[in-house]
Formats: C-alpha cells, structure tokens, sequence
C-alpha cells in the first residue's frame, strides 16, 4: 500500500497548498449529498450557556466556536491504545483506533469515521484553501476537517481536534473489522 501523505493543511506556515480554491470540491463530487442543513436536525441541541457550563474553555471554544488546538497540544494525536473516540460534548462514538493512523502532523488522523452517520461534512472557506469541514451529527460540535490526501485506496484524512475527542479505552468485540485500517 503507497502512502501519500503531505503536510496538513491546518498548519498556518504551510506554504504548499494541497488544493487550489475549487479543487477539494472536485475531490469529493459527492461529499454535499450528506451536508445537513444544521440544528433542525440534531439529537442533542443544548444553550450557549449550557455548553458553557459542560466544557472546558478550550473544548468549548474548539467543538462550539470552530476552533483549532495547537499541533501537538493533545494526548491522543500518536495515542495507540485499542479504543473508541467519542464526541467529548455528546458522547457519541466517532472514531475507532482500527482507523486511526500518524499522519505525523500533530493531530489524530483517521481513515474513517466509526460509520458514516457519525459525522456530517460542511464546506469551510475560511481559510485559504476551501477545506471540508466535519461536525458531530448528534449535536453539531466541530471536530476537525476532512482532507483528500489519506492513505489509499480510500484516500481520505480525517484530522480531528483530539480536545474534541474523548478516549475510551477498549473496543467492543463487535467492532467492526473490515475496510482499511491503513497502519
Ligand atoms: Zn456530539
């Protein structure tokens, strides 16, 4: 299996962009099927102040605001124990370890999300490339960005906030063991 990794796109002294404006959409002519229209939907849908209250000033300005944690700056970007990451505001299952992998970028990167309904994608244009931005489906918190340049055949990166994320160590025996772990 070939590798192709190249720097994240998060970090702000890139001076590579991996997609020209207009390009990552190209990359993923389907990926708008699955944007849902926000709120309306959601399981869990809470006050400013509550999530004020559940999280920490930094979870909250990560996962309610859209934020990013610096490079680095968390236990679970090379953590390789066997488990489940949840999202750290709802609980929900968003990621397994099977699909986790080191993109050698400071954040914890997977091939997959746990399954598709974990997350819904969003187009950001807030940075200077478009970039594809993931949310928890249950209750909206930003957990990171989805990026073309994964390991193959899939080719997808998802680089998640690991503040965003919390660890429960173990997996269910049930858990699924198909696909491509890619480590
Ligand atoms: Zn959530």
């Amino acid at each position: 299996m070939t590798m192709q990794l190249r720097g994240s796109p998060f970090l702000t002294s890139a001076t590579q962009p991996i997609f020209a404006p207009g390009q990552m959409d190209a990359c993923f002519p389907t990926m708008t099927k699955s944007i849902r229209s926000g709120m309306g939907k959601l399981k869990i849908q809470k006050s400013d102040a509550e999530w004020r209250s559940q999280l920490t000033s930094e979870q909250y300005r990560v996962t309610r605001q859209g934020g990013t944690e610096r490079a680095f700056s968390s236990l679970d970007w090379d953590r390789r124990q066997p488990g489940l990451y949840r999202c750290v505001c709802c609980g929900r299952t968003l990621f397994s370890s099977e699909k986790k992998f080191d993109a050698g970028v400071g954040w914890p990167n997977f091939t997959a999300p746990v399954d598709d309904e974990a997350m819904t994608e969003h187009p950001d244009r807030s940075f200077f490339i478009p970039r594809t931005e993931v949310r928890c489906a249950d209750c909206n918190a930003h957990i990171g960005h989805v990026f073309g340049d994964g390991p193959l055949p899939r080719g997808r990166r998802y680089c998640a906030n690991g503040i965003a994320l919390e660890f429960q160590k173990g997996l269910p025996a049930t858990a699924a063991r198909s696909g491509n772990p890619a480590d």
